[in-house]
């Protein structure tokens, strides 16, 4: 772990990305408007573009396009963007997620108030 005040490593360039993109999923409309689908789509497709981890950006880009982002809405959203993290998991040799529990882990919190 570097110290504070470091440039992030690709280890805590992950976790917070992760942390803003299953957060800003779990608060997507249940309806998105077509214009929050087209923002969250160009937000998804910038990943492969610029995120500054060179070939972790590039095996996002295969992923997202085998497959397609599904924007229609936040359940959706959340286990499609569940999925993705679950193949860099796999990849990376780390334990896949339950992805039932992504509201629970980005949203809601644990039924016994713990994280209130
Ligand atoms: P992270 O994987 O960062 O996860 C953070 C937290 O999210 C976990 O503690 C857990 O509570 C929760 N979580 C875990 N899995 C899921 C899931 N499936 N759904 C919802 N929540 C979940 N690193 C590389 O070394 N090589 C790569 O090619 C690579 N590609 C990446 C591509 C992208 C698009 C991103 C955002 C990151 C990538 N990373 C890559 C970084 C890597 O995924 C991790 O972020 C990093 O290794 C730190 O891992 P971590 O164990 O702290 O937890």
């Amino acid at each position: 772990e570097p110290p504070p005040g470091c440039p992030p490593d690709v280890e805590q360039l992950g976790r917070a990305t992760w942390t803003f993109l299953h957060a800003t999923a779990a608060y997507y409309p249940e309806k998105p408007t077509p214009t929050q689908r087209a923002n969250m789509l160009m937000l998804l497709k910038s990943l492969p573009v610029l995120y500054p981890c060179t070939w972790c950006a590039q095996d996002f880009g295969e992923s997202i396009e085998e497959n397609k982002p599904d924007v229609s809405g936040r359940v959706a959203l959340s286990r499609w963007l569940c999925e993705r993290h679950n193949e860099v998991n796999e990849k990376l040799g780390k334990e896949r997620f339950d992805c039932a529990k992504v509201d629970e882990r980005w949203k809601d919190g644990p039924p016994d108030g713990s994280c209130d």
